[in-house]
Parts: structure tokens; sequence; C-alpha cells
């Protein structure tokens, strides 16, 4: 099963992927996980990201795709995947299906997670995110056991440089502007299920599992 987590930042996706992964045996593919490793390695693909993602504008085409080309051929992508923020413009959902076609594989479904504008600043003002394991958790929403640490790995939690408001509302308009669009890419595909994203976590979660049984 091949799956595609698309809505706005701070929509939820990376909370319900990771779980979805889990409990599906599917890898969870980020490619805002994997950029910002790469900018902590510094290395080449990361200091090309690291000023767009700063900004909160996208990092380039060729970039992500280059990416998560390579990412899918990976062994634990054989029993299928969740992609977590990609494709985020029409070339990459072009470039995804040609790459999915070359490697025999197919898209099964888009799942788009639907919140207004309004909850999204405060969801993503108040995210906390592992330095080690990259869990995330919300001050008020999700907050961890014990303050500033992991619940999974004991780590320190951090705010995301690009988690402040200002940058935060640009992500909000780059996402209207160039991503939106696939809402009704996928929909014409008849791929897309869409899903109530301002529910509680566990709410959200009971939603995606009727979706995907
Ligand atoms: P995305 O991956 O779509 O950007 P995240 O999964 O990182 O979104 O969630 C953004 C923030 O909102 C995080 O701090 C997370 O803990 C919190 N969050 C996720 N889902 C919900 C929800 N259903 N209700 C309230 N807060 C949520
Ligand atoms: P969020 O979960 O809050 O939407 P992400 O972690 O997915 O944030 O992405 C963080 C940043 O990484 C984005 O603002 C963008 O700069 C870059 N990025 C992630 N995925 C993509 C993508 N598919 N295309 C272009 N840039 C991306
Ligand atoms: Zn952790």
């Amino acid at each position: 099963m091949n799956l595609v987590f698309l809505g706005p930042p701070g929509a939820g996706k990376g909370t319900q992927a990771k779980e979805v992964a889990k409990e599906q045996g599917l890898a969870h593919i980020s490619t805002g996980d994997i950029l910002r490793e790469a900018v902590k390695n510094q290395t080449e693909t990361g200091l090309k990201a690291k000023q767009y993602m700063d900004a909160g504008d996208l990092v380039p085409d060729a970039v992500v795709v280059a990416i998560i080309g390579e990412r899918i051929q990976q062994a634990d992508c054989q029993d299928g995947y969740v992609l977590d923020g990609f494709p985020r413009t029409y070339e990459q959902a072009e470039a995804l299906a040609d790459t999915l076609g070359q490697h025999g594989m197919t898209l099964d479904r888009v799942v788009y997670f639907d919140v207004d504008a309004a909850v999204l600043v405060e969801r993503l003002t108040g995210r906390r995110t592992c330095r080690d394991c990259a869990a995330n958790y919300h001050v008020k929403f999700m907050p961890p056991k014990a303050d500033g640490v992991c619940d999974k790995c004991s780590g320190e939690l951090y705010q995301r440089e690009d988690d402040n408001e200002q940058t935060v509302r640009n992500r909000i308009d780059t996402y209207e502007k160039l991503t939106a669009d696939l809402i009704d890419y996928y929909r014409q595909r008849d791929l897309l299920s869409q899903i109530d994203a301002a529910k509680d976590v566990a709410a959200v979660q009971a939603d995606l599992k009727a979706i995907l049984d």
C-alpha cells in the first residue's frame, strides 16, 4: 500500500503518518524530516535546502524529487510507504507519477487532511519536536509526560526555527499558492479521500483507519 498524506502544514500529517506506518508496517517518508537531517549533517542537499526552509519557502522540485526517487527504492519500502509532505507542487506530483511508473509501483490513496487555516498557526507555534527521533508534541494539545523530554526516546524537545508565527504564515500562503491545487489533481484521478483534520488526534486516527480498511 502506497499512500500520500496531503494537507497544509500543521494539519497533523506527520503525527498520523507515524502511527499508520507503525500499524500497517509501512515506511514513513517525510521530506521535511529528510531535509532537516541533511541540514544537520551539512550535506550538499542540506546546504542547498537550508535557505528555503528557514524562509518557509519550498525547496526546489529537483532536490526533493531526487530524494524521493532514491528513498522509495530502499528495502523498507517494499511493503509500501506513506509519503508525508510530498508532493507539494504539480511538478512534484507529475515526477512522482513518472518515478512510480518506472519502478512498477502505483499510488493507492491520497488522504487530504482538511482543516481551517485559523487552527494551523496555533498548532505550529506550539509544536515541539524531538532532536533525536523527530517525534512531534504540542505544548497544549499533545504535551510530553515530562517537560522538554521525548516520551519515546528521552531526547531533547526543541522548537523548529520555522515554527515561528511569521514563517508559519508564509508556509500557509505557500501551501495555498502551490500545493492546494493537488487536491483537485488527485480527485480527478479518483485517488482522493478527505478527512476532517480539525478533530482531536484520536478521532482523526479512527477516521483514517476507516478509510484505509
Ligand atoms: P504536519 O505534519 O501536518 O505539519 P504535525 O503532525 O506535525 O503536522 O502536527 C502539527 C502540530 O499539531 C504538532 O504540534 C502536533 O502535536 C499537533 N497536532 C497534530 N494533530 C493534532 C490534532 N488532531 N489536534 C490538535 N493538535 C494536533
Ligand atoms: P510541515 O510538516 O510543517 O509542513 P515539513 O517538515 O513538511 O513542514 O517541511 C519543512 C520545510 O521543508 C518546508 O517549509 C520546505 O521548505 C521543505 N520541504 C519539505 N517537503 C518539501 C517538498 N515536498 N517540496 C519542497 N520543499 C519541501
Ligand atoms: Zn524522541
